[in-house]
């Protein structure tokens, strides 16, 4: 049961071999068995997934298959789900329950998918680690050869990427707007994409940074992410920034080969204290590509360097008016107090953790008078010269070829005195959200001790074609087939 892709499942389903509702089971029995030890999901929704794989099945048996008739996925806490409990993994937000449903969670219902929770992440999505989700830390399934100890799934979207990666799910959903799609796919030994800004509605989803934040897939493999990427994505007359584009078959894109294709290697992305193995794979990578016939060039991004530093100015004064919001008024927390200033102050206090409090402050700071020209409208200049590095690139090539992240998952509490240490990991994955464009994690291969990295693959606005086909060869060369330790029918 927990051997299946979503592909090979929908195949099982449509042919009568496997039910929705024994599938929905045996997923639901696997997150009761190890839930308590990854903490992957926040909320189960047992009774509205059986509900829902029903309904599938009736679908089934009435000969209508939809897309995702069946598949049992993970809802990152982000999303709101109508009248399903939506947390952001913040205590501000306790106890809002959403009366309507996000249009990316509403396009997968209408699809026919099962929706088995809500998967834990950073709180507000803030983070790299998971590790500063209300709800507690997620456990990566995998640990390091011959090492017990826990290690951290990535983040922000890491309950979903460990939920797919431990077998709880054959599919989630995530967000990424800064790399928190592709880094914990990366950690966790899954594929998962950002598709372009714009190809997801942004509409129900909790902000983060508006001109950031994209929706996206994780699944185990590259055509499963193809085929929930086309059931998310679409134009949405509700976010003014969804793209009226229309959505190609992603999955066909799969089996294209990389046959003439120009693959672009970027000289900018290595970083300092980057792991040798994580060079070693990508240097394979580019000889996995050329044997298969695609024609690698050398590449600049000049302005790479700058990427992160301009992220951590944007993000959090988009941040910091996002969340605003929260004023203990009209949302979740209320914390009294002698007049409005106070009730404000405290329940803020009470509601948001130590990280966002810090990126609330960063972007209050960065948008004030007298700072707003030297740090935001800076940041927002350098973001287009960014743009324009990319831009200049594609018309060389038709992709790009990238490590996903600067290492592999670390230990659970590690880099958590340093923020600029933790932000690092975000490296080679914020320029994509900068630029708009699309970018894939897939993974490669494991490091000396046993723990799996992941390639990105980056391309052109609205090509997201050709990232699922470089992709989808990347998959077949590496042939990765290694399991972590922790997952359901171990
Ligand atoms: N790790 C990055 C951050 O902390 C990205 C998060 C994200 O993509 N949501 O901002």
């Amino acid at each position: 049961m927990h051997d299946f892709t979503i592909a090979s499942a929908r195949a099982a389903l449509r042919a009568k071999k496997v039910s929705a509702q024994e599938l929905t089971e045996a997923h639901l029995d696997a997150i009761a068995a190890l839930n308590p030890r990854l903490n992957a999901l926040i909320t189960v929704m047992p009774e509205t997934a059986r509900a829902q794989a029903a309904a599938a099945d009736a679908a089934l048996a009435r000969g209508e298959a939809h897309a995702l008739s069946g598949i049992p996925l993970a809802i990152k806490d982000l999303f709101c789900t109508g009248g399903v409990r939506t947390t952001a993994a913040s205590r501000i937000l306790e106890p809002f329950v959403p009366p309507y449903e996000s249009t990316v969670t509403a396009n997968l219902l209408r699809a026919g998918a099962v929706f088995l929770g809500k998967a834990n992440l950073d709180e507000f999505a803030m983070g790299s680690s998971n590790m500063t989700s209300a709800f507690g830390p997620v456990t990566n399934p995998w640990t390091r050869r011959g090492d017990n100890r826990a290690l951290v799934p990535g983040g922000s979207s890491g309950g979903s990427a460990a939920a797919v990666a431990a077998r709880l799910a054959l599919g989630a959903t995530g967000t990424d707007t800064g790399g928190s799609i592709r880094q914990p796919a990366s950690f966790c030994g899954i594929v998962g994409i950002k598709p372009t800004y714009g190809r997801c509605s942004r509409w129900g989803i909790v902000a983060f940074a508006s001109s950031l934040d994209q929706a996206g897939p994780f699944a185990r493999t590259v055509e499963d992410c193809a085929i929930l990427l086309g059931a998310m994505a679409g134009h949405d007359p509700k976010d003014s920034t969804s793209a009226d584009v229309p959505v190609p078959d992603f999955a066909a894109a799969c089996t294209r080969g990389v046959k003439g294709l120009r693959i672009g290697v970027p000289r900018e992305y290595r970083s300092d204290g980057m792991a040798p193995e994580i060079e070693a794979l990508w240097q394979q990578g580019i000889a996995w590509l050329r044997e298969q016939g695609a024609e690698i060039i050398d590449v600049s991004l000049p302005h790479t360097k700058y990427a992160l530093a301009t992220y951590y100015i944007v993000a959090p004064a988009e941040a910091s008016s996002n969340l605003a919001r929260y004023d203990g008024v009209r949302f979740g927390l209320r914390k009294d107090g002698e007049d409005l200033d106070q009730l404000y102050e405290n329940t803020r206090a009470a509601g948001f953790g130590a990280e966002v409090r810090r990126r609330i402050m960063i972007g209050t700071y960065v948008l004030s008078a007298g700072y707003y020209d030297a740090y935001y409208l800076r940041a927002q200049k350098v973001r287009a010269l960014i743009l324009r590095d990319f831009t200049e690139a594609f018309r060389h090539c038709d992709a790009l070829l990238t490590p996903t992240a600067p290492s592999a998952a670390f230990g659970q509490g590690e880099k958590m005195d340093d923020p600029v240490t933790m932000y690092l990991n975000d490296v080679f994955t914020v320029p994509a959200n900068m630029a708009g464009i699309p970018g894939l994690s897939v993974p490669a291969g494991l490091d000396a001790q046993g723990l799996p990295l992941g390639l990105q693959v980056l391309g052109k606005p609205f090509d997201e074609e050709t990232v699922f086909a470089v992709g989808a060869a990347i998959e077949r060369a590496a042939a990765f087939n290694v399991l972590p330790a922790i997952r359901a029918g171990a």
